[in-house]
């Protein structure tokens, strides 16, 4: 069993599980909320779990960058955390 990494608690939640993600940039400022369709999409290309989402997103604004120099804030908001009125 990996042990799922103490940045990403829910690393090995599937991204299909997601409702939304918020995500800011914290060089910049910028920041955007990716919709179930918006996951939806990763999911349909190949990105399962939530910590293959979180290496995939990076600012829009920004250079790209490796993951490990981006300052991102990542807030997951989960299907099962009480949005399932939301998803119907
Ligand atoms: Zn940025």
């Amino acid at each position: 069993m990996p042990r799922p990494s103490i940045e990403y608690p829910d690393a090995m939640r599937l991204v299909v599980e997601l409702s939304s993600l918020y995500v800011a940039c914290d060089d910049c400022g910028h920041s955007r909320t990716l919709k179930l369709q918006n996951l939806r999409q990763a999911a349909t290309l190949g990105v399962h779990n939530y910590m293959q989402l979180c290496r995939k997103i990076r600012c829009s604004e920004c250079p790209k960058r490796p993951p490990s120099f981006r300052n991102l804030t990542i807030r997951p908001t989960w299907i099962s955390d009480g949005a399932l009125q939301t998803v119907a």
